[in-house]
Formats: structure tokens, sequence, C-alpha cells
């Protein structure tokens, strides 16, 4: 629409009277766009605020050369309407600028938006107004508005980041900014041209400048990862899919981690060989889709350091292989971030635009710049003179345009800027307390800028005004995020920012590109998926963690935490729960081994060790199985005689193999897991006396494994962690062997079924109470349980070798391990304990799959170390992935 038109519109709401509406949206781009569509719908009365001329947003501010967006376009669009989709046809696998910003026009004449959109309008300040229960914004232009609910769709990457380096006033040439890039055409042939930055901006914009400048020099500070984009038609694949399912892909859109439909990848790096994992990368890097090659290789490589790694090499390789310059690839390759812990670049032709004779990369980590003259730059070294300065710096991302609007001033006068001075807080991204009936799309705490953002703004959009709706329908006026809710939602977020690399970049996504913002990972780590999993939760929990307020209805406040379990642990249990299986007792003793068996054989395969060898010690009644772990570093190592779980009834050396293995990499130690025989075919004391001989032979016969001689180690989970402890009694009463420590993970201490955790646990954490019964039926008498060699925390336990007790919160076992640890300290028994928050029972085995967990096995193998008087290693995989980082936050414990 031509902007005269726009203006005539806009016009028609100009008065100098505050404007009373029901919902005022601050933003024109996708989100407010398809807001004012729902409102509508909805029977709303809603006003857009634009500080633009038109619509579009992003894609209106957004022009400089080579500007596209780095999803496919079929997938970067509205889903809301099928009759749109087959109304408009994508000519590109990624739409330019131009054809983007067409589009958004075209969804604006088609739902006639632009009449309740007021253009040039900026809004400067917002204010609660108590006693009326509404917003007053103040804007630049004409009349103030009054709201009952003020939406803010501002956008994540609208706040441009003003430049850092003196003098730009003094540059006599031209001056552009990337993301404020004129309408009229920018002559650039023939002339100098410098680009600051190498973002995702300056690298589209930059091999389409070096075409036309008769020099571009490219100032880069930080290298980053960029891939081929290999743009032309929608492939032919992507759209077969959309095609023959319409619905259903995009419905696996939104339920994907991503918002794009793509599975999630199972097989882990170590699974593959140099020359599989080489074929995958090279598919990948032609298909040029950055969520393919983000999700796509293998399991680990977005959460795991050694994983991604692996696909960093292989991207250097590349950039090598295109730059011929061997110190200019050298200055374009990343080493300071893990492969899309920052966000990689899309790109065509960038690495092999430095190959051009007309282009110059300074490396500004060599050599900053100094100031900015009138005729060009100088750094530290040398000057260069030039005609034009593009800067491609970035922006003030998923807080900038919201605290831009200063001051928002919420209940009791209180300034959102003073309530995020030290970072964003809100509950779900959505809201914030203390701000009643303020609404963000896609804010600080949602999936965002992590996401296809098209998917992401059509949930937050479609959750907002379905809870406007119901709230209308119910009679209330006010609704406001409670402060639990809220520090709930910053611990789930600190939670889930273990799940992934995001944290260990300084990046945008940790407001680290500008000074003086608070750190911390701003967008939502945890998956679109996941996330809208939640906000459908707090719904149906009766709008938990929202305080609902209205004249003529009672209050209503359903306070609490929505999430608090670990992410990752979340998700197993949700898709236990969906595979509604039978109680794990229902099946017999050997249907439970057979299933456990089964069960296992989907988890991923345990990391490589050095050697893993299979044999058999004696007992009192034949020979028992062990499995030994050795470490691929120099021995003799020191021996961990090892239990697993099962209850006494289950498990094997298989069912616990990925613990063993990770256990052994990070403790350097050999593990030797044993084969212990099970109930009810042998019932108690037999677990236990197994585990006492099998310690004291593995002792005796160090040097014929390959162990250190001298004092052996004791660990075990579970029940595993209940025959470790009566092992250390036995060997301390039956004269050796010598223990150096023991590490009891999750273990049954006592008989007694009334501690707390038992009732806070009954069901819905995998080990269930009546399981529990069912295992101690299985291996125990009541007459035979108080025995210490089953309630280990009945025995004298002075004199015992110094322990490290793992609990998980949501384990009916919580309280008797905690009750062990206390006891044990009591006795004067050097103890160690962590208590896991959000972990269930098997958190810690299921090694790759709980993620969350590998903070804990660290402080377990570290504890482990120091028993065995060995030096601590540096933290293995992402916890030692960037050199001088601070050590790990640990999500596991508090
Ligand atoms: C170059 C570029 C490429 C991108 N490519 C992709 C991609 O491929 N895929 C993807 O998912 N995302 C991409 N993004 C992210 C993109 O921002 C979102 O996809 C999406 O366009 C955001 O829409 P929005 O409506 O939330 O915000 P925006 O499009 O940013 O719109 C916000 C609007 O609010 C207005 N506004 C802000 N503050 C005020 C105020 N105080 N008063 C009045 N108006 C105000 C702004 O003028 C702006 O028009 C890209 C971003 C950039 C910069």
């Amino acid at each position: 629409m031509p902007d005269g038109m726009v203006a005539a519109r806009a016009s028609e709401s100009t008065n100098s009277e505050t404007q009373q509406i029901d919902v005022a949206v601050v933003g024109a781009g996708f989100a407010g766009l398809y807001l004012l569509h729902r409102l509508r719908k909805a029977g709303f009365s809603a006003v857009v605020l634009e500080e633009a001329d038109d619509v579009g947003g992003t894609w209106y501010w957004n022009r400089y050369p080579g500007a596209r967006c780095d999803i496919q376009t079929i997938d970067y669009s509205y889903t809301f309407d099928p009759e749109l989709e087959s109304a408009w046809k994508w000519s590109e696998k990624y739409a330019t600028q131009p054809e983007i910003l067409r589009y958004l026009g075209f969804v604006a004449d088609r739902y006639d938006l632009r009449r309740d959109i007021r253009f040039g309008t900026k809004v400067t300040a917002a204010t609660w107004d108590e006693g009326a229960q509404r917003w007053l914004l103040t804007t630049d232009n004409r009349a103030k508005v009054s709201c009952r609910h003020y939406i803010m769709a501002t956008g994540c990457l609208s706040a441009p980041k003003p430049p850092e380096i003196e003098g730009v006033k003094d540059f006599k040439g031209e001056v552009y900014f990337t993301s404020r890039w004129p309408h009229a055409e920018v002559k650039l042939a023939g002339k100098r041209v410098a680009v600051i930055g190498t973002g995702s901006s300056g690298i589209q914009a930059i091999p389409l400048i070096a075409e036309q400048a008769a020099h571009l020099t490219v100032f880069q500070r930080t290298p980053n990862f960029a891939l081929p984009a290999h743009n032309g038609p929608a492939p032919a694949d992507r759209l077969a899919l959309l095609e023959g399912d319409h619905a259903g892909y995009r419905e696996q859109a939104r339920w994907s981690l991503g918002g794009v439909p793509w599975p999630q990848q199972t097989v882990v790096s170590w699974q593959l060989s140099d020359a599989e994992r080489r074929e995958r990368f090279e598919k990948a890097w032609a298909t040029g889709d950055l969520i393919y090659i983000l999700t796509q290789l293998w399991a680990d490589q977005a959460v795991d350091a050694d994983g991604n790694a692996l696909l960093a090499d292989l991207i250097r390789e590349k950039i090598r292989s295109t730059v011929h310059d061997p110190e200019t690839a050298a200055a374009l390759t990343p080493h300071d971030h893990p492969f899309g812990a920052k966000r990689p670049c899309l790109d065509t032709n960038y690495y092999a635009t430095y190959n051009r004779p007309n282009v110059t990369l300074v490396n500004l980590r060599q050599e900053p710049i100094k100031a900015i003259t009138s005729s060009g730059i100088t750094t530290d070294k040398r000057g260069f003179d030039v005609d034009v300065i593009v800067f491609a710096t970035g922006f003030d991302a998923m807080t900038g345009a919201i605290r831009a609007v200063h001051p928002i001033k919420g209940r009791g006068g209180k300034s959102l800027s003073d309530v995020w001075a030290h970072g964003p807080q809100t509950y779900l991204g959505l809201t914030v307390a203390g701000f009643p009936n303020l609404f963000m799309i896609t804010g600080p705490g949602s999936p965002s800028v992590l996401s296809n953002m098209a998917v992401s703004i059509e949930q937050h959009v479609d959750w907002v005004v379905d809870r406007l709706t119901a709230m209308r329908e119910a009679g209330f006026a006010a609704i406001e995020a409670t402060d639990a809710a809220q520090a709930g939602w910053a611990r789930h977020m600190a939670d889930c920012s273990m799940l992934t690399l995001h944290r260990l970049a300084n990046t945008w996504y940790t407001g680290a590109n500008v000074p003086g913002k608070a750190q911390g990972v701003m967008p939502y780590t945890g998956g679109v998926g996941p996330y809208r999993s939640i906000c459908n939760e707090v719904v149906g929990q009766g709008m938990l963690g929202f305080r609902l307020t209205g004249p003529n209805v009672p209050e209503q406040c359903n306070d609490g935490e929505i999430v608090r379990l670990q992410p990752d642990v979340r998700l197993v249990l949700n898709m236990l729960a969906e595979m509604k299986l039978p109680p794990l007792e229902s099946f017999g003793s050997q249907g439970a081994r057979d299933f456990v068996a089964q069960f296992n054989a989907a988890r991923p395969a345990g990391r490589p060790v050095g050697e893993v060898v299979d044999g058999t010690l004696p007992s009192t009644d034949g020979p028992l199985p062990y499995r030994l772990y050795r470490p691929a570093t120099p021995g003799p190592h020191p021996i961990v005689v090892y239990f697993h779980g099962g209850g006494w009834v289950l498990g094997d050396a298989q069912s616990d193999d990925p613990f063993c293995r990770d256990m052994c990499r990070r403790t350097g130690m050999i593990f030797v897991s044993v084969g212990y025989r099970h109930a009810p075919e042998h019932r108690f004391p037999t677990a236990a006396e197994d585990g006492y001989a099998a310690a004291r032979w593995i002792a005796e016969h160090a040097t014929e494994l390959g162990g250190k001689v001298g004092p052996v180690l004791v660990a075990g989970w579970s029940a595993g962690g209940n025959i470790a402890a009566v092992t250390c009694q036995l060997a301390r009463d039956r004269g050796g062997p010598q223990i150096a420590g023991q590490l009891l993970v999750c273990p049954v201490t006592d008989c007694t079924f009334d501690r707390p955790s038992y009732n806070d646990n009954v069901t819905g954490y995998f080990l269930t109470r009546s399981l529990m019964y069912w295992f101690w039926d299985l291996y125990s008498s009541p007459a035979d349980r108080a025995d210490p060699r089953v309630s280990p925390l009945r025995g004298k336990l002075a004199g015992l070798p110094p322990a490290y007790v793992v609990t998980c919160e949501f384990d009916p076992l919580r309280d008797e391990g905690i009750a062990y640890a206390d006891a044990l300290a009591a006795a004067g028994i050097a103890v160690e304990q962590l208590q896991a928050r959000g972990h269930f029972h098997s958190s810690f085995t299921m090694v790759d799959v709980v993620i969350t967990g590998v903070s804990g096995r660290a402080r377990m193998a570290e504890a482990m170390r120091r028993f065995a008087g060995l030096p601590q290693e540096p933290r293995q995989g992402h916890e030692s992935v960037r050199q001088g980082l601070p050590r790990e936050v640990d999500a596991a414990a508090n």
C-alpha cells in the first residue's frame, strides 16, 4: 500500500482525546498482524500502534542487499488459515525481504487490517491505572490510548544496537545500518565500502556489496559459522511432504523442537564411524537447511561438546577449503563457541567472497578499531579510507524494544526497567508479575529466536487471545502472573539452559553483544513443542500461576510452579505416560526383566571406553558374571565394584552399561559391574552376600584385572546402592576388603515406608510405591527386613568409608537416602550429599537421555577421585568446552 493511503486511513483515528479500546497492540510485524486478526474475530476492539509507515516489522526495516529469511519460506509462513496458504505461493526456498514484505502486505489486505493500524506512531510510555484496571499508553504522535490489555508485539530483533565506536558523527561519507536500510536505492558501485559486523545480516549483505563496490573492507570481531543456503525453488521433497498432508505437516511443526517438522535424531555421534559422520555432514552441507544441519546429523550435536566439536571441525574444514588465503581462512574460522550456540548464518558465496581481489578482511581481534574519522576507519595498526560505512552490528535483542518503551509502570508504579535491572523476569515469556494485563509476544523466556518464529508467534497469539476470551466470559477484568510462578519459571529456564550449549557462547541470545546488559540465556531452550505443552498445562491446571480478578466475581488464584521436574525428566515421564504401560509388577518377575531389557535396548548406546571385558568370578554357589570397563588411559587404575539397580529382582550389566561407561570415563577408574543373583529365585541375603563376596574377590584379584592394588571403591544405584552400602558394613566387620569410598545413588537403606517421599511420589515417577513393595516382597520376608544386610540404616555406621550419597526429589527412596547420609554423618563418617532437584529415580543412570544429569555425575566422579586420592580432572563434555568459563551452575543440585 502506498504511504499516502496509509496516512489517509491513519488520520481517521486522529483526535486529541484518549482512544478507548479493549486491546492495544504495539507492532505491526508478523505478530501484530495476526493478533489484530484474531482479536477482531474474538470480538475485541483493538488498535495496532506501529512506528513504521507500513506493516512488515522486521521485513519493513531490514532492506539491505541480500536480506532473506533463513528458515525455508514454506515453513516461515502463517498457518492459521488454509485458504491463505493456498492463496500465496513463494517463489524461492528462502524468500527475499521484498517478497516477505509483499506477503505481509498481502495478509494485511486480505484481512483488511490496515484500518485499525496507526502507522508512524511510536509508543513511548505505558502506565497501569490501578483504579480503572486499564493501561494508558503515551505515543509520540496523536492521541493516547487507554486499553484493558496491552500487548507488546514489538519484536525480538527490532531495536538496533547503537555503534560502540567513537567518531561516527565525524565521518563525512555515507553511513547505513542494515537494520534501518533506506527505502531508496543505495548506490555502492565504484565506492570504497566498509562493513562492520559479520552476524547474519553482514554475512547476507557482504557478497552482494562486494559485487558492486570498488573495494570492500570487512571489519570482523567474532567469526560466525555460515552454511550455504543453496537457494532456489522450494525443495521438491519438502513441498511434497507439505502438500501430501498439509494439516499434519503443520501440526508436526507445532510440536517439534525448533518449529520445523524434522524428526528427532536418535543416533549418537559415537555410534557412527568417521566415514558415516562425513557422509551425513556432506548431505547436510548440500541440503542448505539451517534446521536440518542444526538437528539432524547426530543426537548429541547440540547437547554435548564432544558431539558438537565433531561437526564444528567438519565446517571448519569447509572454510579452509573455500578460502584461498590461509590467514584469512583462519580469521574467518570460529573457535570460541560451539556450533549452534550462537545463531549460525545461511549464506550465498560468503566465504568465497574473500577470494575476490576487491575484498579485505580486518580481524579486530588482532587490530581493534580505534576510531572512525572523517575519511574512514582507523585500527590500532592502520587506516582505511572509505566512502561508505555499513553497520551490520545487530540488535539489542529480546528486551531492547520492550525496554525502549520507558517507563512501563505496573502495579504500585513499579517500572519494568527496574524489575528487569538484572535481566528479564517473566512467566512463560508472556507476562510479568506486577504488570497486570500486559502480554509480550515471543518475549524473553519463550522459544522465540531459537525457533521458527512464525510458529512461535502463532502459538503465543492464540494462547493470549484465547485467554482474553475466556476471561471475558468468566467476568474477569485483570490477569497477573504470581511471584511464585515467575520464580519457578526462572528456575525452569535455568534448568533448560543446561540442556543445550547456548550458555557457552557470548552472543545476543545471552545479552553479551550489548555493553552493560545483564547476562543470561534469554530464549527458552526447552523447545517449541514442550513449551506449547507447558502453556496448555497452565490452562489445564486452572490458569496455574495466575491471579484473575474482576468486579463481580471472586478472585481466582491457583498459585504454583508449572514445571518442577527437570525438562528432560519431564519429557521422559510424559513419553512413558503416553505409552500407558501396565505396572511393571503386573508382568511377573521374568516378564518384568524382559520388559526392562527391551526398554533399555531403545536407549542410546553407552560411550566408548578403553576396553570392556566380560568374565566370571567365584561365589559360594558357583560363578557370577561380571563386566569390566577399563579407561582408555594407561593403568593401573583404581577399581570400583559396581552393583546395578533393579530392586534385587531385575537388571544386569547391560541395564547399567551407559552409567558404568560414563563413570569409567569421568573417574578414570575401572568399573566392575557385578552380576549378583536375583530374587525371587534367590532371596535375602543372597544379593548382599554375593555383593560382598564379589568385592572381596575383586580386591584380591586387582592385579589380574589390570587394576591398582590396594583399597577398592564401591558404588551402586537403587538396590545396587543398597548392596554397596551393605558391602561396606560387611567389609568393616569381616576383615576386609579395604574400601576407600562408597557412592550410593538413590539407595534403598531402610524397610520403613512411611517417610514423606514414599507418599509424595506414590505414582508418576516410574519407580512407584507399589513397585517398591513388590521388590521388597520378592526379596525378603518381613521378619528379615530389619537385618542391616537389607536395611543398612539399622546397622552400626561408625568406621565406614567416606560416602557420597545421591538422592532425587521425585523418588520414593529420597528420604531414606537422606536419612542414611545424615546417620553416617552423625556417626562421624565423612559424607557428602547431592540432593538432586527435579530429578527422578532413574535420572542419573539414563545417560545421554537425561542430559541435566551430567553435572550430577561429574560431581559423583569428583567425589570418587577424592576418595581414591586422585587429582581432579577438568570436567568433561560440555562442561569444559570453553576455556576460562566459570564452573557450571549445577542444575541438579540446590
Ligand atoms: C534480517 C532478519 C532475518 C530474519 N529471518 C528469520 C527467519 O528466517 N526465520 C525466523 O523465524 N525469524 C527470522 N527473523 C526474526 C524475525 O524478527 C521474526 O521472524 C519476525 O519477523 C518477528 O515478527 P514480530 O512481529 O514479532 O516483530 P517485528 O517484525 O520485529 O515487528 C515489531 C514491530 O514493532 C514495532 N515497534 C517496536 N517498538 C515499537 C514502539 N515502541 N512503538 C511502535 N512500534 C514499535 C517495530 O517498528 C516493528 O515494526 C529474522 C530477523 C531479521 C532481522
